[in-house]
């Protein structure tokens, strides 16, 4: 079997407009479908795009690099072909190199009539999810935003607050007192803090029993990692946007620069890298919490790689709004008991709403 060929169909995205501290998703942008075509009729499909950042921005790097690399090409050399694409980084960011390793995993399945998560090694079917919080105006708001999910059966509840540290703080303080003691909730600072901040506000966490502290100083300070991790016993998670992908993280572990390791496959550049990267982790006792996809069907990718490994404890929803799912016919669901079951159908599982990409189509790109 040859791929005979690459598109990507873009369709408007309408999202409403939300944020984080510093970051604005949801303005009007075009999603994209990467879809790869075989000799003998079958295809395969993934997004390419977040709310924040349309299809339209790779367009180029896609079509003019990525495609004719695929094209001619056995879909199941996922190894081989992935290998190539990440040569041509100088020209090329790991998002399209993700969307279509994503494809072709969506592909192989279809071929293998196997779902990837099984391809890749099922180790279960159901993992428990976390809410993970957008920008919200007060500490109160917070906290009964928390105490919201914990009585929808939600596991666990992953704050990004304000990035200021009085004000982080009284966030913290509001959701363990709106939830009590045994509830699992996660600080992600999202690379806003200074060093001295960064240390007094893990302090404070430490008190109130947080389970993991994110990102909280940027990722070029590798030495302030080393140092903050020595200073704390909460744990701590980086490497979300670290430099080099799956090849920069082994600094970071032989530095024990950081507790869990971080990952997806928009970031990483798709399924075969972050299974990687999840495996590396796992020699050296370590989690990899995987991070979301920025759209739905890297969601879904994400999942089938969070189930085909034994150390990822959680799947993101972010925002727990729900304001990231667009364009499936059903999209991943949490359950009253707090768990997201991934699928038994071939590939990534999850069927495109073709009528709602028919409807809002802007173009089909060669
Ligand atoms: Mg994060």
């Amino acid at each position: 079997m040859r791929v005979t060929d690459l598109t990507l169909t873009t369709f408007k995205w309408r999202s409403p407009q939300w944020r984080t501290g510093t970051n604005v998703f949801g303005k009007p942008v075009n999603l994209g479908i990467v879809t790869i075509t075989t000799d003998e009729g079958l295809e395969g499909h993934s997004f390419l795009g977040s709310s924040r950042q349309g299809a339209d921005e790779f367009t180029k790097q896609l079509i003019d690099y990525l495609k004719p690399i695929v094209v001619g090409a056995d879909p199941t050399d996922t190894g081989a072909l992935w290998e190539k694409m990440w040569k041509l980084r100088r020209n090329v960011t790991p998002r399209p190199i993700g969307s279509v390793d994503v494809a072709l995993w969506d592909l192989a399945g279809k071929i293998a009539n196997m779902p990837i998560f099984r391809m890749l090694g099922a180790c279960r079917t159901q993992v428990p999810a976390y809410a993970s919080s957008a920008y919200i105006e007060t500490p109160e708001g917070y906290g009964e935003e928390v105490l919201k999910f914990k009585d929808m059966g939600w596991k666990a509840y992953k704050a990004h607050p304000h990035g200021v540290e009085k004000e982080d703080i009284e966030i913290c303080k509001a959701m363990r007192k709106a939830v009590g003691d045994d509830y699992i909730l996660m600080l992600d600072a999202s690379w806003r803090y200074p060093y001295e901040a960064a240390t007094r506000i893990g302090r404070a966490i430490e008190e109130l029993g947080f389970y993991w502290y994110e990102d909280p100083l940027i990722e070029e300070d590798m030495t302030s990692y080393e140092k903050l991790r020595e200073k704390l016993d909460i744990p701590i998670m980086a490497t979300e946007y670290a430099p080099g992908g799956l090849y920069g993280m082994a600094p970071w572990v032989m530095h024990r620069a950081t507790d869990i390791l971080r990952g997806d496959v928009a970031i990483c550049g798709g399924i075969t890298p972050l299974i990687r990267l999840c495996h590396m982790a796992d020699a050296f006792r370590m989690k990899c919490e995987i991070h979301h996809g920025g759209n739905s069907l890297l969601n879904a990718a994400n999942l089938h790689v969070t189930m085909a490994v034994p150390n990822c404890e959680f799947y993101e929803v972010f925002p727990c709004s729900g304001a990231n799912k667009y364009g499936l016919v059903e999209d991943i669901e949490v359950d009253s008991n707090g768990m997201v079951t991934i699928p038994e159908k071939p590939g990534l599982g999850y069927e495109i709403d073709w009528d709602l990409v028919e409807k809002d189509k802007v173009e089909v790109i060669k």
